[in-house]
């Protein structure tokens, strides 16, 4: 079996996708919640899932394991934007807008991820900061679309993938991205992170996730309505959380697991956990409305 979310190539030691589960039910044992590292002055952001295109047709098992082969699900390509006050506008993700293995996807809906965030009143100069959740061509793209914006990765995801000379050193990285990401660091806009539980920026803490990528990470950050966990593609499908199901294919099931449980321990509920490719995200969330969805 392939993923063809990996990468397009159906190279399955991308893949990797969610993992799995304790229960969301495990959230609501009135536990204090820790929540982030966020010190508690740290400010308050809006949270919204952007959608910039649709892949449509993609079975359903390779996003959770032991689904029915026949299930079919059209799924969004998101951005995530953290609107901070001050004017600190933090992307989750770049998205994508070219390359090749962009175009050997057949998107429908496409919308470019800088044209995209203008539903949110952003212009791609607003964007201060983006992190990168991990280094798949979904999710890494459009970097260059945003010219002033800070780049943060985990470092053990940038030097896994890109070497010195800006080349790929595996193949679940696109050629293209690899020497983007090494530009962005000979100019200085790149900040590596090392390791877990990182409070970046204030209010918004990283954490390292499952084996989707060699060192991913997913994305906390304080709002109104509590903390919202931005898993990506730690967590495909609500119902790989719902169903206690890894993903589809995964390189380490446990890993997978943990990531699951510590989310649920960090999300103020269960409902502010954002996985990174489910459709029900706009459904759950439906304003504004036009492919954004408010996480409140
Ligand atoms: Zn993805």
């Amino acid at each position: 079996m392939t993923c063809r979310l990996c990468s397009g190539r159906g190279l399955a030691s991308l893949v990797v996708v969610l993992g799995l589960g304790v229960g969301a039910g495990s959230t609501a044992t009135g536990q204090s919640k820790p929540a982030t590292a966020s010190a508690p002055g740290a400010p308050v952001y809006e949270v919204y899932a952007v959608r910039y295109a649709t892949a449509p047709g993609l079975a359903v098992s390779s996003l959770v394991a032991g689904a029915d082969p026949s299930r079919k699900i059209d799924i969004p390509f998101m951005i995530w934007v953290l609107k901070g006050p001050g004017g600190r506008n933090v992307l989750v993700d770049a998205g994508s807008y070219q390359g090749p293995v962009f175009e050997r996807w057949k998107l429908a809906d496409f919308v470019k991820p800088s044209v995209a965030i203008g539903k949110i009143g952003l212009a791609p100069g607003d964007v201060t900061d983006i992190i990168i959740t991990h280094i798949h061509w979904d999710h890494v793209g459009g970097l260059d679309l945003f010219p002033a914006a800070r780049v943060w990765i985990q470092r053990d995801e940038f030097t896994h993938y890109v070497d010195e000379q800006g080349q790929p050193k595996d193949k679940a990285i696109a050629a293209d991205d690899a020497a983007m990401l090494a530009k962005l660091k000979k100019e200085g806009r790149l900040a590596l992170v090392d390791g877990d539980a990182k409070e970046i920026i204030p209010g918004v803490t990283v954490y390292t996730g499952g084996k989707h990528t060699y060192a991913s990470q997913y994305v906390a950050a304080r709002s109104a309505a509590g903390t919202v966990v931005l898993a990506s593609d730690n967590i495909y499908l609500y119902e790989n959380l719902e169903k206690h199901l890894p993903l589809g294919l995964t390189g380490d099931q446990a890993a997978d697991l943990r990531v699951q449980e510590r989310v649920l321990r960090l999300a103020s509920s269960p409902r502010l956990i954002v996985p990174g490719h489910d459709p029900a995200v706009f459904e759950r969330f439906p304003k504004p409305g036009g492919g954004v969805a408010r996480i409140e």
